[in-house]
């Protein structure tokens, strides 16, 4: 953890669950099936602790039949397992920023009882809605406070950590931009699932705007141009280079350039 303010902002990677779905779902077109990880971040900023991400929720542990058959939630492994891991308390957290509301991102939202749910509106009210089976109202409405935004936000109003929008996957999905002390990092969320996806331009087999998530994926391209290390949103191959519950040196990840 931090030793004191001159530290900066310190980055923490966690995988809170898997899913394995056919590999088309992340690369339109690729066979096979692939078990990926949900990834959960942990921004430390002088002026609060902040989530980006939550994982699964931890009714999947142990669950068989229905969803249980594809998500993979180990006993232990929950967003509030890992912060503890760190000895932060959950209760320490200020903000959760969900990318999006899907079940592998949110679903830890309720153990994390006093932060405030930082969604884009129109993704919170399409999740509210209760229409898309993606979505568990049960996981991400847990009576925290939410902050609905719409657009850009820059949390600390230092730039250090800046919300913005990246929709396509989802209606309002949206990504955060780190600004560490050893780089800037962008966490993707699913606007970009894997490395192959900035690298080719490849798009998923769905997504609910194609031409929104065509364009999120040309807003990362030219950040990455520019120096930005990407974290992708469900790359395994990439996931497993990323040295977990420790801070991260964006200089030592070694991603190919
Ligand atoms: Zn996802």
């Amino acid at each position: 953890m931090r030793t004191s303010d001159q530290d900066g902002v310190l980055l923490y990677a966690f995988t809170c669950g898997y899913i394995t779905l056919p590999m088309s779902f992340f690369l339109d077109g690729e066979p096979g099936k692939a078990k990926v990880p949900a990834c959960v971040f942990l921004i430390d900023h002088p002026k609060g602790l902040v989530l980006f991400d939550s994982g699964f929720s931890d009714r999947f542990i142990g669950m068989e039949k229905g969803l249980g058959k594809i998500v993979d939630m180990p006993a232990g492994e929950t967003v509030s397992d890992k912060l503890r891991g760190l000895d932060i308390d959950p209760a320490q957290i200020d903000y959760v920023i969900n990318s999006h509301l899907h079940i592998d991102h949110a679903g830890g939202n309720r153990l994390i009882p006093d932060a405030t749910i930082i969604s884009q509106s129109s993704e919170w009210d399409y999740g509210m809605a209760g229409e898309d089976t993606a979505y568990a109202i049960e996981d991400f409405d847990t009576g925290q406070p939410v902050q609905r935004i719409t657009g850009e936000l820059d949390l600390f109003d230092d730039g250090t950590v800046i919300i913005f929008p990246t929709a396509g996957h989802t209606p309002g999905h949206q990504s955060v931009q780190v600004k560490t002390a050893t780089g800037l990092a962008i966490l993707a969320g699913d606007c970009c699932n894997m490395r192959r996806s900035l690298d080719e331009m490849h798009l998923p087999d769905h997504c609910f705007n194609v031409d929104q998530y065509r364009g999120s994926l040309e807003k990362l391209s030219k950040i990455r141009r520019a120096g930005a290390q990407i974290f992708y949103g469900h790359d395994p191959d990439f996931w497993a280079m990323i040295p977990q519950s420790e801070s991260l040196n964006l200089n030592r990840i070694g991603e190919p350039k």
